[in-house]
């Protein structure tokens, strides 16, 4: 027999049992992302590998180690995106959406790096995120926040994830802050680890979220990048604050918290979660006003955030929080004699025509324990029992799966209007 082929390591199939959670989470994103009335953009998987390298900085982890970067056939480097904000900003400028405008945008879609594959951790996973442009102050900062509590809240996950906070200030705030702390680091080198000692030189703030943890006791003592922010940074932040206190959204400041791609400035933010393990961060984001300007457009404020949605669809599945997937199929009709098939198939298309319940035909006859074994399987609440008398009295036979109530028979054209009042009654 034939080798079978796998799929690549890290990157998996969604299987059917699995789509239904999917299109829940998708669903209830799209209605969130309308409640605030962003828009969605739709960008290429692929894109010059420059992009990545002069947005997301040369010396980060994606950039250094996780992109997927080949050779198109004429040449050129291309890369599998590892995140959205460099594509989106691309975009934006190419089509002139940003220049002198303000916009809110979202997207969703495949992601790649590669990275070890371990639980919330994947080659190829999804994200979905939202970009701002031409907004500079706090009060978006506040409403992309809340968007994505507002989310937490849909998926009853709010009392689970806490929101970490900083400001990472200015680029010059920041470049006088990076001399004071490389002179730190550089006095206790020996307490560095190997990783450590090489950020020190190439990036620097990532040493303060080192998840070393005598590197962490370490620069718990060096100086903070709080005291170091220019004043407008300062006051941006105590504004985001204090709006984030008015709309009721706790959270708790980090100054640790430096993300690991270049192009932040001034806010930034993760929300976290304790019931992943490891991979605690379901989300994260912040402002990146010199990015637009930096890949060739006219310089605008901007401020998104991403979040990764394996790691959410993980933490529903494991806090159990999944009544809401929707079973595929709500009324199952049977055809238990030979002759009742045109008829049941016929039911089935009038039901199609007349109500928006997903209708499953059985196919393939067999006897009547067989094909309620089908419907069972089905997840349908309903099964329409039609055999030979149905077919003579131009009636159906409707059989509660789910309840106690027995059965009841109505004609056609009653049957739209019982279903309907069956499924509502829920
Ligand atoms: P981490 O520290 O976990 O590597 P990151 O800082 O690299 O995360 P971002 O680039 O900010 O992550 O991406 C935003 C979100 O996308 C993350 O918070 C996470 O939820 C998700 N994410 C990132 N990388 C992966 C991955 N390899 N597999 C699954 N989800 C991911
Ligand atoms: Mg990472």
């Amino acid at each position: 027999m034939a080798k079978t082929i796998q799929a690549i390591r890290g990157m998996n199939d969604c299987l059917p049992e699995q789509t239904g959670m999917w299109q829940y989470v998708e669903g209830v994103i799209r209605q969130t992302v309308a409640q605030y009335g962003y828009q969605e953009i739709r960008m290429p998987i692929v894109e010059s590998t420059d992009l990545f390298k002069r947005s997301i900085g040369e010396v980060t982890d994606i950039v250094e180690k996780e992109m997927y970067t080949f050779a198109d056939r004429n040449g050129d480097s291309l890369t599998l995106r590892p995140e959205g904000t460099a594509s989106a900003v691309r975009a934006g400028n190419q089509h002139g959406l940003i220049y002198n405008q303000q916009q809110r945008l979202w997207y969703m879609g495949p992601m790649f790096r590669h990275e070890r594959p371990q639980k919330g951790r994947y080659r190829q996973f999804h994200q979905f995120g939202v970009e701002t442009y031409g907004l500079a102050g706090p009060d978006i900062d506040a409403e992309v926040i809340a968007l994505s509590a507002r989310l937490w809240k849909a998926f009853g996950i709010s009392d689970v994830v806490r929101l970490e906070l900083n400001s990472l200030g200015s680029n010059e705030a920041r470049a006088a802050y990076k001399v004071k702390l490389v002179e730190f680091l550089t006095a206790h080198e020996d307490q560095l680890d190997e990783d450590s000692k090489r950020r020190m030189h190439t990036n620097p703030l990532r040493v303060l979220d080192s998840k070393d943890p005598s590197v962490q006791a370490l620069v718990a003592n060096a100086p903070k990048l709080a005291d170091h922010l220019d004043t407008a940074s300062a006051t941006h932040f105590a504004q985001l604050c204090e709006r984030l206190d008015q709309l009721g959204i706790s959270y708790v400041v980090n100054d640790k918290l430096v993300r690991g791609l270049d192009y932040y400035n001034a806010t930034v933010f993760e929300w976290v979660t304790d019931t992943l393990g490891a991979q605690g961060t379901i989300c994260a984001g912040g402002r990146y006003d010199g990015l637009v300007e930096q890949l060739g457009g006219k310089a605008s404020p901007a401020v998104g955030f991403a979040m990764g949605l394996e790691r959410l669809v993980l933490m529903l599945k494991e806090l159990g929080l999944t009544e809401q997937v929707a079973a595929p199929v709500d009324v199952y009709i049977t055809a238990l004699s030979e002759d009742a098939v045109v008829y049941a198939h016929t039911t089935a298309e009038l039901l199609r025509d007349t109500t928006a319940l997903r209708v499953q035909m059985h196919c393939g006859g067999g006897n009547m324990k067989k094909q309620i074994k089908r419907c069972d399987n089905s997840g349908a609440q309903v099964a329409l029992l039609i055999g030979a008398d149905e077919v003579a009295s131009q009636h159906v036979t409707i059989k509660n799966m789910r309840g106690t109530d027995g059965l009841s028979t109505v004609s056609l054209s009653e049957l739209p209007g019982a279903l309907n009042a069956l499924f509502n009654d829920e």
